[in-house]
């Protein structure tokens, strides 16, 4: 393939990051990805991912071919219609978000507005990591950038925590809602906590609990209103292993098993969930306990939910917003994802738009000819990033009020 004249530097290896990868390592471009886990299965990272018609077309662009089949048919079987209820079972209709989006199905193709797909984090991530190996350094944490070197115009020499650097034409900070290099560089751009959390975990797909459950809670997408909180239950069926899938569809990718699963996620602010009292950091057990105080006067079926959640599972984090996605210089660093437009997952739209950044900074870097060109391709990327950056912060701010009525 021909060689490309730029050299990039990426901090993190998330959605975004490794989306953006995957885009620039198909048109040949020289680069690089910093993420300071010591891999990639390092740390439990959260379970469902509703990716929608933006994701999978970003997916698409960025991914070759195989390991794009591959994504679709991971993602879980096609399900009945959502459904909103109260904590009684009884349907709450009036409540239905006026943004939901419709569930697709593993191998439906991509029409022009397919439905929803749900899949399992760890194996979109398997897949975005593929093939990129010899290119992510992990263990490696982005500590600084300096932009004030006497290089060429637009580069930037990016540093790790153990001291190295790292010269590039162009630095991504994809590193997360905490991006160090966005507090660093743009220290007024806070993702602010706006007082909720959601906590978050899965329940074994066995007969033990489909045994216990409303049977409607095991056909599709549930959201339940209770007073100032919400819970979102989805199954995640899988339509055959993952490893047999990924030899079936993309033989060069591993990916890991996964058994079916009950993904459970709430909603609130620490109050109405019950964990008023809990430090940020209490273990998983005392979220749990708070979790079932507050639903004990619910519908068995759903207080069943978490007696057969499996303890190790769960998660919790506070929802941090910025008020918008700011303005910068253009130059050596961008943005993309959670580091400069972190949302609420009450709407479903963080990773979305993640990777709709990653998709629209490789197709404008895919422009460049030369060097000199970098500042209209970053010029055309970052105006696209902030309008639909911010499009997306007033639909999730909007989706989370909803939820915390
Ligand atoms: C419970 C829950 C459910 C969600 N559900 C959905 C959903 O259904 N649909 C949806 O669209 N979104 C959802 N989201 C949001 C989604 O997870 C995020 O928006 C998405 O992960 C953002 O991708 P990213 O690449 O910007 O950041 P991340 O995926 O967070 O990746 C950032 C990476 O940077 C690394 N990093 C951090 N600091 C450094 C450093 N200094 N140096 C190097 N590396 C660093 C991190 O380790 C990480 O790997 C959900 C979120 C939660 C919490």
């Amino acid at each position: 393939m021909k060689h490309h004249p730029l050299r990039i530097g990426i901090a993190g290896a998330g959605l975004g990051g490794l989306c953006l990868a995957q885009g620039l390592a198909r048109v040949g471009m020289d680069v690089d990805v910093f993420e300071r886990d010591a891999g990639m299965h390092a740390r439990a990272q959260g379970y469902r991912l509703r990716i929608d018609a933006d994701g999978q077309r970003a997916l698409a662009a960025c991914l070759a071919p195989d390991r794009y089949a591959l994504f679709r048919h991971s993602a879980t079987q096609a399900q009945g219609a959502p459904r909103w209820i109260g904590p009684d079972l009884a349907p709450r209709e009036e409540r239905r978000p006026v943004n939901w989006r419709a569930t697709g199905g593993a191998g439906d193709d991509a029409d022009t507005e397919p439905g929803d797909l749900a899949v399992h984090r760890q194996t979109l991530r398997e897949i975005l990591g593929d093939g990129l190996q010899d290119r992510i350094r992990y263990g490696h944490a982005v500590v600084a950038v300096d932009v004030s070197g006497a290089q060429a115009a637009s580069a930037g020499t990016l540093v790790t925590d153990d001291g190295q650097r790292h010269a590039y034409d162009l630095i991504v900070a994809a590193d997360g809602v905490a991006s160090p290099l966005r507090q660093t560089l743009l220290p007024h751009a806070a993702a602010n906590h706006l007082g909720a959390y959601t906590v978050y975990g899965r329940t074994p797909l066995d007969p033990a609990c489909a045994a216990a459950l409303d049977a409607r809670l095991l056909e599709g997408v549930t959201v339940v209103f209770g007073a100032g909180l919400s819970l979102i239950i989805e199954p995640m069926r899988f339509s055959a292993p993952l490893p047999a899938l990924a030899a079936r569809h993309a033989p060069g990718c591993t990916l890991s098993p996964a058994d079916d699963y009950l993904y459970w996620a709430f909603l609130g602010r620490a109050e109405t969930l019950g964990v008023a009292a809990l430090e940020d950091d209490a273990d998983a057990a005392a979220w749990l306990a708070g979790l079932r105080h507050t639903v004990r006067d619910w519908h068995s079926s759903l207080r069943r939910v978490l007696d057969l959640a499996d303890p190790r599972s769960i998660s919790q984090r506070a929802v941090r917003m910025p008020d918008t996605v700011p303005e910068w210089p253009v130059g050596a660093v961008t943005f993309l994802g959670d580091a400069i437009h972190a949302m609420s997952p009450a709407g479903g739209l963080g990773a979305n738009t993640a990777l709709a950044d990653a998709a629209s900074l490789a197709a404008a870097l895919a422009t460049v000819r030369e060097r000199a060109d970098l500042r209209g391709a970053l010029r055309a990327y970052e105006s696209d990033l902030r309008a639909r950056g911010r499009a997306a912060l007033q639909t999730s701010l909007a989706g989370t009020r909803r939820l915390l009525a």
